[in-house]
C-alpha cells in the first residue's frame, strides 16, 4: 500500500490517520472532507458550545502543524461524489483521487424536518456551523423547540435552561428514549426534563411550522395546538452519509444505507474498510448482533483499528474489534451514561428513579447493559462484567451495594 485514502475528516478519519502513522507506515495519507474545517470534535457542540460564554472560534482536534508533522494531505471542502473500484478512484466532482487503500469515515447527517427549508430559525445541530447558530439564538434569547427527545435534543433543551430560557420538545413517543433505553429507564429521563423546567409534549407529532417573513414563529402540532418558538432544532436521528456509494459495489444496509462491514471492519470491497457512525458491524461480544453507533468513544476505536488492518502486510494478522459499546450525554448538569447494550431480555432499575440510579440490562444470565445517571465513578465498574458469563447476579449485587453505599 502507497497511499491511504481517507474519506471523512471528522473523528474517526484522523485517528485512522493517526493509527496509520502508528504502525509505522510511511507512505502517503490523504484526508478528504466535505466540511471546509480540520477535524473537530462534535459532543461539545450541545454542550460547551452553547454557553454564552463561548466564542465562535473553532478548535480542531489536531491543528495544521500537528497534521503537517503526520504527513496527512487534507483535502477539505471537497465532498467525495463517488468510487470508481475498478480504477481504485475516489471521485471529487470533476477531479479524483487515487488510492491503494481506503477508509470510508463519512459518519452521518441528520434527517431533516420536511417543508422546513429555508425558514430561518430552523436548524439540525451537527456541525460547528449549526452550533454556532443554536448559541446566537439561544444569545437572543430564543424560545426553544426541539422536535425529537433524543440525547442532542436533550442536551439542547439543557442548555435552553440553563440561561432560563423556555424549552419545549415535542416527541411522537409516549415516553422519550422508549425504544433505545426502554420504557422505565425513558420515564426517568422524562422527569429529568419535567424536573428542570423543559415543556415535555410527549405522543405528539408534528404537523408543519408557522412562520412570518420568512422566520419561525411556532411549531404546530397533531393535536391542534401551536407552541411558539423563535428557534426549532430539528433532532430526529441521522441516517448514514453514503449517499455517495450508491453506485459503487460497496454493500450497504437495507434500510438505513450505512456500511456493511465485517467484525474487522472489511467492506464488501477488497481494500475498503469503513469506520464510525457510517459502519454496520457484527459485534463478537454481543453474540455478533449487527451494531451500526452513533458514540465518540466507538468512532475513535473503529477509526483506529480500520485504518490498521488496512495496512496490514499480506500474512500479517488482520484484528477484530472487540468493543463493549459506552456513550454519555450531560443534561440539566446530571450526566448519562451508557455501557453495553439495551436490546435485552429484562431492565432493572436499582436505586432511586432518577439521579443516582443504576439501570441493569439483562440478557440470559449476563448483564448486557448498564445506564447510570450521576455515577461516573461506577460506571466503568460495571463494565468489565458486561457479557461475561453468569454476570447478572453479580451485577445486581454490586449494583445494590453502590447503591446503599452512596445512600
Ligand atoms: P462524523 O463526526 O459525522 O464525521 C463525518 C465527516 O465526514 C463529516 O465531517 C462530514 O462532513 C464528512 N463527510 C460526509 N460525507 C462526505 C463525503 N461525501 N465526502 C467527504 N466527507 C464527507 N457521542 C457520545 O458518545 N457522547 C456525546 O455526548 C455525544 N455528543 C454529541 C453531540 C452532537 C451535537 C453530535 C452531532 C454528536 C455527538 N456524539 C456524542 C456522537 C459523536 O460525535 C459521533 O459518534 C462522532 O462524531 C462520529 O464520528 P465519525 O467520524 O464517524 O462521523
Amino acid at each position: 500500500v502507497r497511499r491511504l485514502v481517507i474519506v471523512g475528516a471528522s473523528l474517526a478519519g484522523l485517528r485512522a490517520a493517526e493509527s496509520a502513522r502508528r504502525t509505522g507506515w510511511d507512505g502517503e495519507i490523504v484526508l478528504v472532507g466535505a466540511e471546509d474545517h480540520l477535524p473537530y470534535d462534535r459532543p461539545p457542540l450541545s454542550k460547551a458550545q452553547l454557553d454564552h460564554r463561548t466564542g465562535d472560534d473553532l478548535v480542531p482536534l489536531r491543528s495544521r502543524d500537528e497534521l503537517d508533522g503526520l504527513g496527512v494531505t487534507t483535502l477539505l471542502g471537497t465532498p467525495a461524489t463517488g468510487l470508481d473500484t475498478d480504477g481504485r478512484r475516489v471521485l471529487l466532482g470533476d477531479t479524483a483521487v487515487a488510492y491503494d487503500a481506503l477508509v470510508i469515515a463519512t459518519g452521518a447527517t441528520p434527517y431533516r424536518l420536511p417543508g422546513a427549508d429555508g425558514i430561518a430559525g430552523v436548524t439540525g445541530l451537527r456541525t460547528h456551523s449549526d452550533a454556532v447558530a443554536v448559541r446566537r439564538a439561544l444569545d437572543a434569547g430564543a424560545r426553544t423547540v426541539v422536535i425529537g427527545a433524543g440525547f442532542i435534543g436533550s442536551e439542547i433543551a439543557s442548555a435552553a435552561r440553563k440561561r432560563g430560557l423556555p424549552a419545549t420538545i415535542v416527541e411522537r413517543l409516549e415516553v422519550p428514549l422508549s425504544r433505545s433505553l426502554g420504557p422505565e429507564p425513558g420515564a426517568i429521563c422524562a422527569d429529568l426534563h419535567r424536573d428542570a423546567g423543559t415543556d415535555l409534549r410527549l405522543g405528539v407529532g408534528v404537523s408543519g411550522l408557522e412562520s412570518t417573513g420568512g422566520r419561525v414563529t411556532g411549531v404546530v402540532l397533531d393535536d391542534g395546538t401551536t407552541v411558539p418558538a423563535d428557534l426549532v432544532v430539528v433532532g430526529i436521528g441521522v441516517r448514514p452519509a453514503t449517499g455517495w456509494l450508491e453506485d459503487s459495489p460497496v454493500a450497504l444496509h437495507d434500510g438505513d444505507r450505512g456500511v456493511l462491514c465485517t467484525a474487522s471492519l472489511a467492506t464488501s470491497v477488497p481494500g475498503i474498510w469503513a469506520a464510525g457512525d457510517v459502519a454496520h458491524f457484527p459485534n463478537v461480544r454481543f453474540g455478533g448482533d449487527l451494531m451500526r453507533l452513533e458514540h465518540w468513544t466507538n468512532a475513535a476505536e473503529q477509526g483506529a483499528l480500520a485504518a490498521r488492518n488496512a495496512l496490514a502486510g499480506t500474512g500479517e494478522e488482520i484484528a477484530f474489534l472487540d468493543t463493549i459499546p459506552y456513550f454519555w450525554s450531560d443534561w440539566y448538569g446530571h450526566r448519562l451514561q451508557f455501557v453495553g447494550t439495551p436490546r435485552a431480555d429484562e431492565v432493572v432499575t436499582v436505586g432511586p428513579h432518577g439521579p443516582g440510579a443504576i439501570v441493569l440490562y439483562r440478557r440470559g444470565t449476563q448483564l448486557a447493559g448498564v445506564l447510570t445517571i450521576d455515577r461516573p465513578r461506577d460506571i466503568m465498574k460495571f463494565r468489565r462484567l458486561v457479557m461475561e458469563p453468569g454476570s447478572w447476579d453479580e451485577a445486581l449485587f454490586q449494583a445494590a451495594d453502590r447503591v446503599t453505599a452512596s445512600a
